[in-house]
């Protein structure tokens, strides 16, 4: 299955906009340098330490791990997980309001843990430059929903057949906005 398996970083940015994901696959092999604009590269500066696993040294933590979950096919690395308090933690460089995007991101990483048999009781997305921790609800109920209708849109979606809403103040603030002619957006 791990084949056509669900990236967990493409939930976000197909929430954004599902053409985004596109570039994203075609550009992720050129340096970001290319590409990124300032807050994607303070964003990818945040994310250093846990790539490198320096969040801490203490054996509670588990860091940049790669996750599967079979269910939903989806794979990806979660940042943190502390044992100790059976919490996950996504840490992003500055947020001032969580989006659907994010929330989901954790979610998949959450059900991709707990299929591997790890206990979590709690989801937290860190925002590093003011060091704010937000707290998100595990996912049940209409969240759940919404998360899974996700994953079967991303899997059946098709950017030669499908017209997708987009808002053009999104296109103003897009890092592939110069290299996107726009051309299936509606709306
Ligand atoms: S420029 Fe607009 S349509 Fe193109 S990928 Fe970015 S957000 Fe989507």
């Amino acid at each position: 299955m791990y084949y056509d398996a669900i990236i967990i970083s493409n939930l976000n940015d197909f929430v954004f906009c599902p053409k985004s994901i596109y570039f994203h696959g075609i550009y992720h092999k050129f340096n970001q340098k290319m590409y990124h604009r300032a807050p994607q590269t303070r964003g990818s500066i945040g994310h250093e330490n846990i790539d490198k696993r320096q969040y801490s040294s203490a054996k509670r933590y588990i860091q940049n791990m790669e996750v599967y979950n079979e269910k939903y096919n989806i794979l990806g690395k979660i940042d943190v997980y502390d044992r100790k308090q059976k919490s996950l933690i996504e840490r992003k460089y500055r947020l001032k309001k969580i989006y659907d995007g994010h929330r989901f991101q954790l979610y998949a990483q959450y059900f991709c843990l707990l299929e591997m048999g790890y206990e979590v009781e709690k989801l937290f997305i860190h925002s590093l430059a003011d060091n704010k921790r937000f707290e998100i609800a595990l996912p049940k109920g209409e969240e759940l929903e919404k998360f899974e209708n996700l994953i079967d849109e991303m899997r059946n979606f098709d950017i030669l057949k499908n017209k997708f809403k987009q808002n053009p103040a999104k296109c103003e603030k897009c890092i592939y906005r110069e290299l996107c002619d726009q051309n299936n957006a509606i709306g």
